[in-house]
């Protein structure tokens, strides 16, 4: 049994909080671990480290400060299997996708490495005579994320990395679900030169999230998981004072229009439906076929999802692995009878597909749902496991209106042959990213990730331009060396000649 604890100081550290959670192996059901869960005493130390080791962090120069981060993008990749091997164990995806998300992660780091370009502030001239005027980006302090399980490396990169490059001193709190990968990227930064207290990592649940909102000493926090936690963390956050991003979940649409390539598209929508067990935000769980669409595509993509191999991150064939917990499962299955209760049409029950993991495991087949409606609450709700419903309209329009009045609006994509209604999609469609013949539209790391409306509660994206702007504040500062003017008329407000 391992045992996952907070890590402090840059170094690991038991805490004083009683409570432990579980740590399990979803493909096979075993309990593998336990994992401390901080109380807020926990808490506090973590920001005492992170405040005092601040100021002298914000002082390096850039130039040592990029070489840190460089180091950590070596160590990173050095240790990429190692690092998708932990994700996998605590996660269930298959080792394919988990080196995925590390690799999209060291990504974040290698844009941090740029720092010193990224964080350059403006400078003007004699704005008035002999005046000039210019500003600058500053850290804001001690910030802290808050990451769900599903990508328990790639989450935390788009975070930290950019917020430390930029001068700040950052306190994580990790899922309780998969907590080790975070520890292990800690572990690599302090080895990287990281100084000790710029990195530190809480483990736990809704206390130590409660209490990183309430902690007078944290600037800043990122957010990213579940819509209803985010709204409380925004909340909550935005009490006491702090500037918050919070990243909620969502239900993307992808939008097949009769002239796309229909094989690319049921491809396409294989991928991004079923890959990480649809446990993914940017999974497209709606399918939007346009004008007699339908009946082809339900049949490619049946044809495709029957020969899914299903099964452990240990069998190299396998192609999907299992959901994160047996609550999951079971919640994502009652939603196979819930659907066919509602009238849609259930094409493939991932219930009676095979697998080649054992009994124990939390797993579940890919499913496929046709005729569904905007009422049904295989629809309306965030399922996040690994069933496709497929909506039929007859119009671009009707499939931009049900994009639009659909509450969450993280990621849609469009498939088609026809670049003016690529071009109509891409400036109508009501959500933060947008695909035009990509299934998955996540930024790349020099442009910035985030939804629209409930997938999104804040209004700067992380990583990228953005998270350089979310992890500093701006001074802007009016300087004059010279005596030569006279001050004249004293009082007056000052005028720029
Ligand atoms: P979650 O909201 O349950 O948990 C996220 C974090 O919040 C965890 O660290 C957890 O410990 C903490 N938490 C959980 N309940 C809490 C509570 N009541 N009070 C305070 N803190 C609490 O999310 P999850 O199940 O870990 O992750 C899946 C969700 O995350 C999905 O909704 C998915 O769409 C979303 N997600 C969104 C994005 C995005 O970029 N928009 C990316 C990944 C995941």
């Amino acid at each position: 049994m391992k045992h996952v604890t907070h890590w402090v100081d840059n170094k690991a550290w038991g805490g004083v909080g009683a409570r432990q959670g579980d740590v399990y192996d979803p493909a096979t059901g075993r309990k593998t671990g336990a994992v401390d869960f901080a109380a807020v005493a926990d808490v506090d130390a973590a920001v005492a480290s992170a405040a005092a080791a601040f100021p002298g962090w914000r002082a390096t120069s850039l130039a040592r400060r990029t070489e840190v981060l460089y180091r950590y993008r070596n160590l990173l990749v050095e240790h990429r299997a190692e690092i998708a091997e932990l994700v996998s164990a605590e996660h269930g995806k298959v080792l394919s996708d988990a080196v995925g998300e590390v690799s999209r992660g060291i990504e974040v780091v290698e844009v941090a490495c740029g720092i010193a370009q990224l964080i350059k502030g403006e400078h003007s001239e004699n704005v008035s005579t002999r005046v000039d005027a210019y500003s600058v980006r500053q850290p804001l302090g001690v910030v802290a994320g808050i990451t769900p399980f599903n990508f328990p490396a790639m989450v935390p990169l788009w975070m930290f990395p950019i917020a430390i490059a930029a001068g700040n001193a950052f306190v994580l709190k990790p899922s309780e679900k998969d907590p080790s990968a975070s520890v292990r990227l800690a572990e690599l930064f302090a080895e990287a030169g990281l100084p000790p207290g710029i990195l530190g990592v809480v483990h736990g649940d809704a206390v130590a999230v409660d209490a990183i909102l309430e902690h007078p000493g944290i600037a800043a926090v990122s957010f990213v998981g579940s819509t209803f936690v985010a709204r409380h963390v925004y909340e909550l956050a935005a009490r006491t004072g702090k500037r918050v991003q919070a990243l909620g979940g969502a239900k993307n649409h992808m939008v097949v229009m009769a002239d796309a390539d229909m094989d690319a598209a049921a491809d396409a929508a294989v991928s991004a439906g079923y890959g990480s067990a649809g446990e993914r935000c940017m999974a497209v769980s709606a399918l939007v076929a346009v004008g007699g669409a339908g009946d082809v595509l339900v049949e490619k993509i049946r044809e495709r999802v029957s020969a899914l191999k299903v099964g452990p991150a240990t069998d190299p064939e396998a192609e999907m692995g299992p959901l994160v917990t047996a609550a999951h499962r079971d919640r994502v299955a009652s939603y196979l009878d819930a659907g066919a209760a509602e009238g849609a049409s259930l094409v493939v029950d991932g219930r009676t597909h095979p697998t080649s993991g054992e009994a124990g495991g939390y797993f579940l087949g890919p499913s496929l749902f046709d005729d569904v409606t905007t009422e049904m609450s295989v629809y309306r709700d965030e399922i996040f496991g690994p069933v496709l419903s497929v909506l039929r309209v007859d119009t671009l329009d009707e499939a931009l209106a049900l994009i639009r009045s659909n509450p969450y609006g993280n990621g849609a994509a469009i498939f088609t042959n026809d670049g003016r209604a690529a071009r109509t999609f891409e400036q109508e469609a009501e959500a933060g990213m947008i695909g035009i013949n990509v299934p998955i539209p996540v930024p790349v790391a020099y442009y910035s990730f985030g939804g629209w409306n409930a997938s999104l509660f804040g209004d700067l994206h992380v990583y990228g331009p953005d998270g350089v702007r979310f992890y500093t504040r701006t001074k802007a500062v009016t300087s004059r060396w010279s005596r030569d003017e006279p001050v004249t008329n004293a009082l007056a407000f000052p005028t720029n000649r």
